[in-house]
Parts: structure tokens; sequence; C-alpha cells
């Protein structure tokens, strides 16, 4: 007998209907003689009402204490709804918040971290047979206010409430039937992956793919949880995150390629180039809580400097005036920003036995005409940041010249 954390987001608990196939599934998994600790996220969309709801009420700034308050509701009406499916159909459940179970987080709301789980509570309820829905993406901090973990929190949740039961397995169930080498919707000839590193999918997920919140990918590679991701409707092995890298004759050298829409970039040119510059630049940025993503810098001739960084979109405006007010001081030359660039990233731990790859890449990107306007690079990653109505484009031609496209979809050369 196995114990399980299965995750159901939320297009698979959108409806009364897909609630009741969850029910349905679950019930299948408790006849083979399974114990069951189900995490669900709200039902889909209405994370995002209700935070538009709070935008209404406060011209955009809601209090984040506030804010988890209410958002934290919609986890609460499917981890109910779902108990009941389950009860109807003699499946005995009960159903706790994150605060009933005791999910013990720091107060930092909206993006609270997990710091302990009391996993008595459903321990005891699984002696007594029972089903244990658990609300994801919330917990409580130690003053007992309810907290939230971040867009895709739930994953977090399963994942964190998987080592600390010391389960089996972690079941992440969504739309699509596994991690793909790409987002499948962006790319039709993606092919699905039987298994990935922990290492590659935590880059995966922190450039940009959202299948699985970067948090959970840690918490699975720190407590070596089994993870797999599957779909929630359609039968299937899906996609297993392991830690080993596999021996294997077919180890491509690039396993997955990421994307994020959401980077803007900000330029200060004509910097005096002095010692302590880049302090200058950005430490008030950071100052501000706000988090840099590459950074470039350029010596030019006369003795001043070009300095290129990017940031997430909602920070962008805040870095912008920042900057402005820095340019100002230090007796810049000017400052500009650009929205509309998107970064590209090519993924995969066989980057570190293999030569060459980076400038595939920018072959690849060179034969579309694509222009590279920033590059970084790690020992599994190259990042390119480009012209964001290039982005499919870029990601297209890397995925076929890098081997990954579907075999059905391969064309005779
Ligand atoms: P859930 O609501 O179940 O948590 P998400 O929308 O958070 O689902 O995550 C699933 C989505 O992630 C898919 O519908 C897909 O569009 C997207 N996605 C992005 N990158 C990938 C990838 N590499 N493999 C699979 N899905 C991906
Ligand atoms: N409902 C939350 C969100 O939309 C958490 C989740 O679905 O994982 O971000
Ligand atoms: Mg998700």
């Amino acid at each position: 007998m196995a114990l399980i954390v299965q995750k159901f987001g939320g297009t698979s608990v959108g409806s009364v209907e897909r609630i009741q196939q969850v029910a349905e599934k679950i019930k299948k998994f408790r006849e083979n003689g399974d114990d069951i600790v189900v995490v669900v996220s709200a039902m889909s969309g209405e994370t995002n009402r209700l935070i538009d709801l709070a935008k209404q009420i406060t011209n955009g700034k809601p209090v984040p204490r506030e804010l988890d308050m209410m958002v934290s509701t919609g986890e609460q009406v499917t981890i109910a709804l779902l108990a009941m499916a389950l009860i109807t159909r003699g499946v005995p459940a009960v159903s706790f918040t994150g605060n009933q179970v005791r999910i013990l987080t720091d107060s930092t709301h909206t993006k609270a971290r997990i710091l302990q789980i009391d996993a008595q509570k459903i321990g005891a309820e699984l002696k007594m047979g029972k089903v244990v829905v658990v609300a994801g993406f919330q917990g409580v901090d130690e003053h007992g206010n309810i907290t939230t973990l971040g867009r895709g929190g739930s994953d977090t949740t399963g994942v964190a409430l998987a080592a600390a039961l010391k389960a089996d397995e972690c079941q992440i169930y969504t739309d699509v039937d596994g991690v793909y080498t790409t987002d499948p919707r962006v790319v039709p000839k993606a092919r699905r992956l039987e298994r990935i590193t922990f290492e590659e999918m935590l880059e995966m997920a922190s450039l940009g793919s959202k299948v699985l919140q970067i948090r959970s990918v840690e918490f699975a590679g720190k407590y070596n949880v089994p993870l797999r991701v599957l779909h929630s409707f359609q039968e299937g092995p899906g996609t297993l995150i392991t830690l080993d890298e596999e021996e294997s004759m077919e180890q491509p050298i690039i396993s997955g390629i990421a994307f994020n829409r959401d980077e803007s970039k900000l330029t200060i040119r004509g910097v005096p180039d002095t010692p302590g510059v880049a302090f200058k630049i950005l430490g008030p940025i950071s100052a501000a809580n706000i988090e840099v993503d590459m950074i470039v810098q350029n010596v030019s001739h006369d003795n001043t400097t070009d300095f290129t960084f990017t940031v997430n979109n909602p920070d962008y405006e805040n870095a912008l005036g920042i900057l402005q007010g820095i340019a100002d001081e230090i007796g810049a030359r000017e400052v500009k920003g650009n929205v509309s660039i998107a970064k590209v990233s090519i993924v995969g731990v066989g980057m570190r036995s293999h030569a060459g790859v980076a400038s595939r890449m920018f072959e690849a990107l060179a034969k579309e005409g694509i222009n590279i306007q920033m590059i970084s690079t790690s020992e599994i990653k190259v990042s390119v940041v480009v012209e964001e109505k290039y982005l499919e484009l870029a990601v297209r031609a890397l995925h076929t010249a890098f081997e990954l496209d579907a075999p059905d979809h391969r064309q005779d050369a």
C-alpha cells in the first residue's frame, strides 16, 4: 500500500463536472488500497477574479494581508466541493485549510515560504481510512495570519506535504500530459519528456516554464520527493522528475527551451566609468526590492559606460523612475526602457560535456534574422533577450535546431 499525494490544478477542478471526474479518479486509487492526500487549487480563473476585486476596491494597491485573506477562499471552496463529491460516492473524506493542517509559513504575504508542516492531523485521518483534501497555495504565519505562497503555489503545497508525510510519490495532475521540451501551446512540435532532472526542471521553471512552481521543484530536490507531472483525465506515464542524470546513449544536449515574456529591459547610457558605478546603479534598485535578472555593462571609448539590465514587468515603472533619479545624480547621458522584449533559454545538463552549444544557438537565431540583444550563460543554460515579436519564431527555430521536434512532426530534409 502506497501513500500518494495528488495535486489537481485549476482547470482540473474548474467545474462541477470536472470535480466529479477527479472524485471518480480518487475513488479508483482508494479501491487499489492506496492512501491518498489530495491538494487542490481554486477553480480556474477564480484567483484572478479575486485579485481583480481587491484591486478595484483599492485603486490597484491591496494590503497584502487582506489580499491573502481573500484569495485563500478560492481553494477553500474547492476542498469542500471535492470532499462532498467523495463522500457522496461513499468515499470517506475530510477537507482542511492550510491553517487547520497547520502549514506554518513566514509572514511574507503573497509569497510566503513554508517553514513547517504538522503531519499529525493528516496522519490520524488517513489511519481512519479517509481521503484527506488539503487547500493548496495557503498557510498560516506564527501570528495566525493567513498567508499565500505565490502564483502556482499549490504545486509547492503538494510537494511539501509529500515531503512531510514521507509519501511514496507526489503526482501533479494538470491539463497537459507531462513536461514537454517547451510549452506545447506555443510549439505544437514539442515532445513529452519521459524524465527530466530536478536541476533541469528548476532551470526551466525559473526561466519561465510555469508548468511547476519553482519552489515546488526546489522542495522536491531538497527532500528527494519522487515527483511526476500527469494529465488529470488522460491515462499515461507523464514525466518523472528525477535526481540522477540517467546514463543514456540518447541523452540530448538540450532537454528543453523555456521563455519568459514578462521581463523588461532598462538601459542607462553615458555613465562616467568609475569604481563603484555598478553598485551606484543597482544598489537603489535592490533597496526597492526589485529583482534584477540579466546585467550587461559596455565600456565605450570616452571613459563612459552603458549599463543594461532586465526586471520583471510589474517592477518596470518603479525601476525606470529610480533609474532616472540615479542618472541625474551621477551625470549619466540618458535612460531608456523597453517592455517589448522576451527572454529565450535553452536548458540541458548535456551542455556540461558538449562545446559549441551557445554558438549553435546563435547560428539558429541568425538564420532567422533574429537580433540578440543580451546574452547570459550558466553551466546548464544559455539565455538570450530578443524582441518580443520574434519570441515564437525563436523558440521554434531553436526547437528544430537542437533536434527536439516530435518524430511525427520532423520534416524530411
Ligand atoms: P495548473 O492549473 O494545473 O497548475 P498550469 O497552467 O499552472 O496548470 O500549468 C500547466 C501549463 O503549463 C500547460 O497548460 C502549458 O501551457 C504550460 N507549460 C509551459 N511550459 C511547459 C512545458 N515545458 N511542458 C508542459 N507544459 C508547459
Ligand atoms: N490558485 C493559485 C493560483 O492561481 C494557486 C495555484 O493554482 O497553484 O496561483
Ligand atoms: Mg500551476
